[in-house]
């Protein structure tokens, strides 16, 4: 049995046309012979009535303190109205369809609420449907706990209900329809040269993931490279194939290429960049430990880490900037806490081992005259963070310097 899973974000059904577009991908993956199963996210975004931003902005209007579990609840709502509207427009089109919660369709997750992690997948009602012959619609960005509570899986985790559901039903196929014609070398809303890549491995989008390209949520990469499903970033609005995702081998006619030096670029916008400094060796007297401790028992991630003897530096979000002011001020030491940064990065997992990436990188960001706060590498990125106010000039001007339009 060929099964294709097909996941269409929330600009995909915001609106009728978009729909009709969908219900277009569904009946062509049909004719094709795949039993399909589709993944559909909250319709729209910021104010339109059903979006998840919209259905926040419902209960924190009233408590700016709602509970994860009540908030899971309510934004799980979203995804679940769309279900029922794309499988009345499939119906309307004489293909049978059945609507289905994340519980219902098996996927069980801990108890984290607003973040949570995919347990386990029990498929047994997706399998009969697809027996059946019948779609199976599925709603994203949702599970269920081993005790009945409804849990997200965090923002933008409609793409992880795709591919965790590619891996448990063995698809042939995933494909993650969105509003741009596939993985850009940079967001194409802050680089207009930005192009689309017609191939890359799963390393080289996880890294752009996990750097801040929101095109796809990174662990839903990280489940489709482990259960080595091919995965496919398309447009609803084109025909086009989009970027072919794997692992760098050769898929029947089309040959993936390599990790490149630099495949794209990502940003993270809104950090705060923190700095400790002291007179006294910060190894020696244990404040190393005592700092990140206290960072990790606030359930604030710290980024772009370094520690000297004698300082310490890192970023964090910029929402929580007050909530760390407060526990670091505890500390009799230098606190340096300031706003308005971003991180820019370049991303290429052949960057590894080759001489000059990072000389490249300064030589851009110094012909535009964009001072570097901070940096940190890995052997396949190298990001820099500069004021929030030079992102987009930076993102530009490394575009070019790395010949990626
Ligand atoms: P969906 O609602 O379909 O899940 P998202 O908004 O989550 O869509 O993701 C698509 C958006 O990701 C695009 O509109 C684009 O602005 C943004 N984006 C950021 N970086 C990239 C990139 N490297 N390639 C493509 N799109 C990107
Ligand atoms: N609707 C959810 C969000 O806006 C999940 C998703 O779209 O993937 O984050
Ligand atoms: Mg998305």
């Amino acid at each position: 049995m060929r099964v294709i899973v097909q996941k269409f974000g929330g600009t995909s059904v915001a609106t009728a046309d978009g729909r009709r577009k969908v219900a277009e991908k569904v009946k062509e993956a049909l004719e094709q012979g795949y039993q399909v199963v589709v993944v559909v996210s909250a319709m729209g975004r910021n104010n339109d009535p059903y979006a998840t931003d919209t259905l926040i902005g419902l209960a924190r209007g009233v408590n700016k303190q709602v509970k994860p579990r009540e908030l899971d609840l309510l934004m799980s709502c979203g995804e679940n109205i769309s279900t029922v509207v794309i499988v009345q427009i499939l119906e309307s089109l004489n293909i049978k369809a059945s609507a289905y919660t994340g519980g219902q369709a098996g996927i069980i997750t801990d108890n984290h609420f607003n973040n949570a992690r995919i347990l386990e997948i029990k498929p047994d009602n997706l399998w009969k449907c697809i027996r059946e012959r019948r779609v199976a619609v599925v709603a994203g960005f949702q599970g269920v706990t081993a005790d009945g509570d409804i849990t997200t899986l965090g923002r933008g985790g409609s793409d992880t209900t795709a591919t965790a559901l590619g891996v448990a039903l063995k698809a042939e196929l995933i494909d993650i329809f969105t509003d741009v014609e596939g993985v850009m070398t940079a967001d194409p809303r802050l680089v207009p040269q930005a192009k689309s890549l017609t191939t890359m491995t799963y390393n080289e989008l996880c890294e752009m993931a996990h750097l801040g390209a929101k095109v796809v949520h990174p662990r839903a990469v990280e489940i489709a490279m482990e259960g080595r499903v091919p995965l496919r970033i398309r447009s609803t609005f084109s025909d086009s194939m989009g970027t072919l995702i794997t692992d760098g081998i050769s898929i029947g006619e089309i040959e993936i290429k390599g990790d490149k030096i630099v495949t794209g670029l990502a940003h993270m916008a809104e950090m705060a960049l923190v700095i400790i400094g002291s007179h006294e060796d910060l190894n020696a007297n244990g404040r190393v430990l005592e700092i990140f401790q206290m960072m990790a028992d606030a359930g604030i991630s710290v980024d772009m880490i370094h520690v000297t003897p004698f300082e310490i530096g890192f970023i964090i979000k910029e929402d929580l900037m007050e909530q760390a002011k407060e526990i670091l001020q505890q500390l009799p030491l230098e606190i340096k806490i300031d706003k308005s940064y971003a991180k820019v990065a370049i991303v290429g997992t052949g960057m590894r081992g080759i001489p000059g990436v990072m000389a490249r990188m300064a030589k851009s960001l110094q012909a535009e005259q964009i001072p570097i706060f901070h940096s940190a590498d890995s052997h396949t990125n190298i990001a820099c963070l500069v004021r929030q106010s030079d992102m987009v000039k930076a993102l530009r001007s490394l575009h070019q310097q790395f010949d990626l339009g």
